[in-house]
């Protein structure tokens, strides 16, 4: 059994309130401060949703992090009443090749380094599987990632 401190933890926004709840339940005495409300309506964390996802290019320290993080994750929704967290899958799309040194290469063989069963597509295997009509292209002029049949969707 680690020592026990006394910690004050100023402001309640998601990394706030991770790191309060972490704290509180290794043994530590927390007072967590914030304005409120809370959830705070100008906190950068107060959303309907968030994205966590693994891929971070080469950086595998970050990698494992989001390992422990998604375990922690799937803890929560056991521990709450409502689950937080919805498994979605997650699709990359990239406008360009896929070549070493680009974020999407070096993402996929650090994923396939640690062992997680992340699928390559091309725009073939895309199309049909999702019915992209401009999977070729994706629109890479856009802002937006998804393209309509048509064409850019919402091209900005
Ligand atoms: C539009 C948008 C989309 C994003 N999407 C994602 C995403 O999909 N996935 C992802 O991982 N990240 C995303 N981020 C980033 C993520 O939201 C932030 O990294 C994260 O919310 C930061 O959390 P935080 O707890 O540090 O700060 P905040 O959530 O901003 O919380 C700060 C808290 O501190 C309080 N506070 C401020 N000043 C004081 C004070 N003086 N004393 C006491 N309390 C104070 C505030 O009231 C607030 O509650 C997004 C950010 C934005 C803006």
């Amino acid at each position: 059994m680690g020592a026990k401190f006394s910690i004050v933890v100023v402001g309640a926004g998601v990394f706030g309130l991770s790191s309060a709840i972490e704290l509180a339940h290794r043994g530590h005495s927390v007072t967590l401060m914030d304005p409120g409300p809370i959830p705070h309506p100008r906190a950068a964390s107060t959303d309907i949703s968030k994205a966590v996802r693994m891929d971070y290019g080469s950086d595998e320290l970050y990698m494992s992090l989001m390992e422990e993080a998604f375990e922690v994750w799937d803890q929560w929704n056991r521990e709450w009443n409502a689950a937080l967290y919805h498994q979605d899958g997650f699709l990359v799309l990239s406008p360009a090749e896929m070549k070493p040194g680009s974020f999407e290469y070096e993402s996929f063989q650090m994923l396939q380094k640690r062992g997680h069963s992340a699928e390559r597509l091309n725009s073939k295997k895309l199309r049909s599987r999702w019915r992209f009509g401009a999977a070729e292209s994706f629109c890479p002029q856009s802002r937006y990632g998804l393209a309509s049949g048509d064409g850019c969707d919402r091209q900005r």
